[in-house]
């Protein structure tokens, strides 16, 4: 048996740790949810208001959706067989692709089964050993995560702080640069300056990647994203987005230049070497994508939404962080104090998740709201209530 000079194995080690970050307030526990993603979740049989979910506009259960699913899956079947470049590319992931590039206003578009993997391939597929990132130091983890993979240098510049990127910019010798950038960041819900972030990649010569994962079906003329949002136009622009957040269904999408598309199809490992995503959530995706552009009213529902909260929590202590997304974080400071706080929520039946560090930065614990479309105004009045309570408590 394996076991170190003082008797321990591996697996007492782990149970070391897994205490220490319980005791750190720190240990993360899943929900199990019964039950579809909507604004009434069914968690270990009780049914609970969430306000956690990534489900924007209120598609994750929506009936036409639900039965494009079952279309798509009648004429595709259930599974791709092989990656892409062997012959697990269908007629039907190329019409989103085509949909997703004139959607978006890019020449071309390259569907990845998830964020997660599209960041590691755009950033692998482009930068390499030689390149330099420079990314927000709020960055999502799967930008640091797509750097690290990729063997390039990151470059941090504190959040929002385009002086200081300007000057690590100013300062770098090696050619190949890309600035990287949630344009709405995932734990704040604040908007990346897109035109000044291009401006400063125009005067260095670097590319721009904007993950635009929470704001993609949000923001912009009929949900076409941040850079619609902004009116920029430009080769440098990689655009990245998911598909699992407010297009309600499963994977994520590059759009960029002919020629970037043509490189991450050579060249992005996440890409290559893996599986085609179901060939059936493609054909629900073109339906999410009818509906993203055509009900405006899930977006002015969300501006609603957002007004409504900020009225209903103005009377505490805890302030919301200045955002006008659907990404409305409660600022609390203290892991454990914010933990204890979404406990209690959970008791009168609401979810809302405490986030923590490492995923925020050190002493900046908070409640991250999410609204959906799903929500009615009702459903915020009734958190803004409980909030208030807890405050007064
Ligand atoms: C969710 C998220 C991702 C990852 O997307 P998945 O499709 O869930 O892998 C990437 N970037 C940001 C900013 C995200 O919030």
């Amino acid at each position: 048996m394996l076991v170190d000079a003082d008797g321990t194995g591996p697996q007492d080690r782990l149970r070391q740790q897994l205490r220490t970050r319980e005791e750190e307030g720190l240990y993360r526990r899943r929900l199990v949810l019964d039950g579809p993603q909507q604004a009434r979740v069914r968690v270990a049989g009780h049914e609970c208001l969430a306000f956690c979910s990534n489900d924007y506009l209120g598609l994750a259960n929506h009936p036409g959706l639900i039965r494009a699913a079952c279309e798509g899956a009648r004429r595709h079947g259930v599974g791709a067989g092989a990656s892409h470049l062997i012959s697990g590319h269908f007629s039907v992931h190329h019409a989103l692709e085509e949909a997703l590039a004139r959607f978006t206003g890019f020449p071309r578009a390259l569907l990845f089964s998830t964020g997660y993997m599209a960041n590691a391939g755009v950033i692998a597929g482009l930068m390499g050993r030689d390149g330099v990132v420079f990314g927000d130091r709020l960055n999502h983890a799967s930008l640091n995560d797509a750097v690290l993979g990729a063997r390039a240098q990151l470059v941090r510049y504190p959040h929002l702080d385009l002086a200081v990127l300007e000057r690590r910019l100013a300062a770098c010798r090696v050619k190949n640069r890309m600035v990287a950038t949630d344009a709405v960041f995932s734990m704040d819900g604040d908007i990346a300056p897109a035109a000044d972030l291009l401006a400063l990649c125009e005067r260095y010569d670097a590319w721009l990647l904007l993950d635009d994962a929470h704001g993609f079906g949000v923001l912009g003329s009929q949900g076409r994203g941040t850079v619609s949002h902004f009116g920029l136009h430009s080769p440098r622009i990689l655009y990245m987005a998911t598909l699992g957040k407010a297009a309600g269904v499963f994977g994520a999408f590059v759009a960029a230049q002919a020629e970037v598309i043509e490189t991450l199809i050579q060249h992005a490992r996440s890409y290559v070497y893996t599986t085609a995503t179901p060939p059936l959530l493609s054909h629900v995706l073109l339906a999410s994508l009818d509906l993203i552009e055509t009900d405006a009213w899930r977006r002015e529902r969300l501006a609603q939404l957002v007004a409504c909260l900020k009225q209903e929590v103005r009377p505490i202590r805890w302030r919301l962080l200045p955002s006008d997304t659907p990404i409305q974080p409660l600022l609390i400071g203290d892991s454990a104090r914010a933990l204890a706080l979404s406990r209690t929520l959970r008791e009168h039946g609401l979810l809302v998740p405490a986030i923590r560090p490492p995923t925020v930065p050190q002493g900046s614990a908070r409640l991250r709201i999410s609204l959906s479309a799903a929500h009615e105004v009702e459903d915020v009045r009734r958190l803004g209530a409980v909030l208030r309570g807890l405050d007064g408590a």
